[in-house]
């Protein structure tokens, strides 16, 4: 080649971008749910240069067009791809959320928020519970959640960004018109949609996926596949025969009936949780509509009964007919093995209850954008990324089983085996901790916090026995005071914000959309 450059009736830069063109990366993309198309606005707005994103999707299969609830993790998310929140609010007609409130959970008629915020002032020796404990001992505590800001602020229907102070928040959106949303990005970046099935998934001779072998009889080769096919798993399973890890007998719910209905109530800056005889129900308020679905186990409830109930239960008109959607709790036995990678329901599902699946599937493409090979796969990788992987989701899978483990309801034979089930013995240890002396310690990286064990705990009714000592130097007047001083502020703060409705109407009002 080099002596014959300069004869060459072509200039020598073209040559160098045919190269670099050919090194290119080809990454396909298998499914375009909320992991689909996260994943290729993602990929394309940072490695646009160096690689080739083809996205694989079929309206015919359609997605699984459940999941309006997330966690405030998003927001990064989000920012991270230089989306712009009001113009993404008012697209999605989405509203914030402060948290989620869990009735019937402890006790039939009892409920507690798990709210996104930090409950009181902790001391670097011991957590904000340990000066409430000495208070509640003392009668000058209130109840836990009256020293948080985003608690206080959800129960009174109120909401406002506030850059000094912060007020955790997230969002509930229609996941659907989220992924139609990071479409435009993403093709906007270079990314090809390919709408069609997917027959077949073939294998090249070392074993790795070569491609993708769709109904029309075209081929698509890749380098690296993500596999976004949802329960399907039709290449990290189906091709590859990773296997699942079942969790059922620690979350034994393994099927949800979904509806939207027309609001009744303004839209909560708040997911409701509504415990029900064998599992749960979520009510999550849109501007424009609400989201309704029951998740229960089929070994204590039969889809007629579950549908009876969720349709007697919700409030408003149905706008759609309820759809039933089966599960099993669990996760891949790798999520990245050889060049394919899982993200989103092909690499297992926890349940919706604290809303960690679209977090998830966040956590992977960062994780993944973190390792993306420069050549090749390489092993190392591979094992680091299924290491951080299983960690997180075992943490999440504990925080899950602690609202359905940590009861006081005896009442049907489902709370009766979640009370006394086995349960991890991580998990057992963070109960025995918490019990004793109101400890709480947060795992490296963990998703959840101090605070959200603390709420969650204290909430299902576990009160710790004792405190730290040093919740016993103040006198009596100072921890009275002391309490009183962050009320007095929860309280002021508050007060000073907007209803939630009125902020949305003013910040992000839901414009007519197609999505
Ligand atoms: P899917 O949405 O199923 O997408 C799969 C894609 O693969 C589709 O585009 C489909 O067309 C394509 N595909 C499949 N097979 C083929 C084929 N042969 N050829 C071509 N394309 C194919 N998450 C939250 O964060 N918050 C919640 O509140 C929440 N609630 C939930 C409630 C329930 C009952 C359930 C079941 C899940 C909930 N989730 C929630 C999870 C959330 O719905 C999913 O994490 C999210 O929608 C991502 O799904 P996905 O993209 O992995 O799969």
């Amino acid at each position: 080649g080099c002596q014959c450059a300069g004869l060459s009736p072509r200039p020598a830069g073209s040559l160098r971008i045919m190269t670099e063109a050919r090194k290119k990366k080809r990454v396909v993309i298998a499914g375009g749910g909320t992991a689909g198309w996260m994943t290729a606005a993602a990929m394309g707005k940072v490695l646009e240069k160096v690689c080739d994103v083809t996205l694989v999707e079929s309206d015919a299969i359609g997605t699984v067009g459940v999941g309006e609830a997330t966690i405030p993790t998003l927001v990064t998310y989000n920012r991270l791809l230089g989306i712009d929140e009001a113009q993404l609010m008012s697209a999605l007609r989405a509203t914030f959320k402060l948290g989620i409130a869990f009735e019937n959970w402890t006790d039939v008629g009892h409920r507690y928020i798990h709210s996104f915020g930090i409950t009181g002032k902790d001391h670097w020796t011991a957590g904000f519970q340990h000066f409430w404990r000495r208070g509640r001992e003392l009668g000058v505590a209130g109840e836990f959640g009256d020293y948080c800001l985003e608690l206080i602020a959800a129960e009174q229907e109120r909401f406002k960004h506030l850059p000094d102070l912060g007020l955790n928040y997230a969002y509930h959106l229609d996941a659907t018109a989220y992924a139609g949303f990071l479409r435009e990005i993403a093709e906007r970046h270079g990314v090809v949609r390919r709408e069609g099935k997917i027959r077949e998934v073939r294998r090249a001779e070392d074993g790795d996926i070569g491609s993708l072998f769709l109904e029309d009889g075209s081929e698509i080769a890749g380098d690296l596949f993500v596999d976004c096919t949802g329960f399907r798993a039709l290449l990290i399973d189906g091709a590859l025969g990773v296997g699942y890890e079942d969790w059922s007998h620690w979350l034994p719910c393994d099927r949800a009936i979904a509806v939207q209905t027309a609001s009744v109530h303004p839209p909560r800056p708040y997911t409701r949780s509504i415990a029900h005889e064998a599992g749960w129900r979520w009510q999550i308020p849109l501007q424009h509509r609400t989201g309704n679905g029951t998740v229960y186990c089929s070994r204590y409830m039969s889809d007629d009964e579950a549908r009876g109930k969720l349709l007697g239960d919700i409030e408003g008109e149905c706008l759609s007919e309820p759809r039933l959607l089966r599960f099993r709790t669990g996760t891949r036995r790798a999520h990245w093995h050889r060049n394919c990678i899982a993200i989103g329901l092909s690499s297992g599902f926890i349940e919706p209850l604290e809303s960690t699946s679209i977090h998830m599937i966040q956590r992977s493409v960062m994780r993944l954008m973190q390792m993306f090979p420069r050549e090749g796969v390489h092993q190392p990788d591979i094992d680091e990324f299924n290491r951080q992987t299983a960690y997180e989701i075992e943490h999440i899978r504990d925080f899950i089983i602690l609202h359905y483990h940590l009861t006081n309801r005896t009442d049907t034979p489902f709370w009766r085996h979640c009370r006394t089930m086995d349960i991890p013995d991580g998990l057992r240890h963070r109960m025995a901790l918490f019990q004793q002396a109101g400890r709480v310690f947060r795992a490296n990286d963990e998703l959840f916090a101090e605070n959200s064990w603390t709420q969650v705990m204290l909430g299902q009714g576990l009160m710790p026995q004792s405190h730290h000592p040093v919740a016993d130097v103040m006198t009596e007047a100072e921890v009275t005071r002391f309490l009183s001083y962050i009320t007095e502020n929860v309280n002021k703060t508050v007060a000073g914000l907007p209803m939630h409705q009125d902020y949305l109407g003013s910040y992000c009002p839901a414009t007519k959309s197609d999505l």
